[in-house]
């Protein structure tokens, strides 16, 4: 069943101690990535939930850069659009950008205005969940663009941080951790 599938893919992902900097636990899922076995039953899982619950999606959004890892397998399977969130003066052309306060400073992240239409619906995909800012600013970013945002998917979420409350779309976390 899902749920044992779901535990297969969590035993895969590695913690390191204090990286990169003293305090924090890093999470790793690039062991996952490593067997195409659990990479491809990852991005199957991902696709369930989307074919399920949010069968409407016609964009999947993908976070610079481990979101990239994600964001476009789900597409490519789903058969619709792919489109990338880059920091700002990545993208060429004309952009939607959104800037918000960091711990120290500022960031602003952009889309390519003629990559996503008004009213289209998304799901926004990044690679971890820890304080939820760079998803939270995702979400404002694809309202500024006029875009519905169904959901947001992250492989891993550290529920400890309660990032999620930030967050105004429902949040597909697929491993959850403390
Ligand atoms: P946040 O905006 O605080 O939700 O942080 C999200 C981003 O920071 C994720 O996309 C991760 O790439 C990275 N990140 C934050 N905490 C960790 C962690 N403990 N291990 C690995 N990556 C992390």
């Amino acid at each position: 069943d899902r749920e044992s599938r779901r535990r297969s893919i969590a035993d895969k992902v590695k913690s390191y101690p204090d990286f990169p900097k003293p305090g924090i636990l890093f999470r790793d899922m690039f062991p996952l990535l490593r067997n195409p076995t659990d990479y491809r039953e990852c991005i199957n899982l991902f696709v369930e939930e989307i074919r399920e619950k949010y069968p409407s999606t016609e964009v999947v959004v993908g976070i610079e850069s481990r979101g990239f890892l994600f964001a476009p397998l789900m597409a490519q399977q789903l058969n619709v659009a792919f489109i990338p969130i880059r920091k700002a003066g990545k993208l060429p052309g004309q952009t939607i950008s959104y800037s918000y306060a960091l711990e120290y400073g500022n960031d602003t992240i952009e889309i390519t205005r003629e990559s996503i239409e008004a009213g289209q619906h998304v799901v926004v995909v990044d690679d971890l969940l820890a304080t939820g800012g760079t998803l939270s600013a995702s979400i404002e970013l694809m309202n500024k663009a006029g875009a519905s945002v169904e959901c947001c998917m992250v492989l891993l979420e550290l529920c400890d941080l309660k990032g999620r409350k930030k967050i105004k779309s429902p949040v597909y976390s697929m491993i959850p951790l403390n």
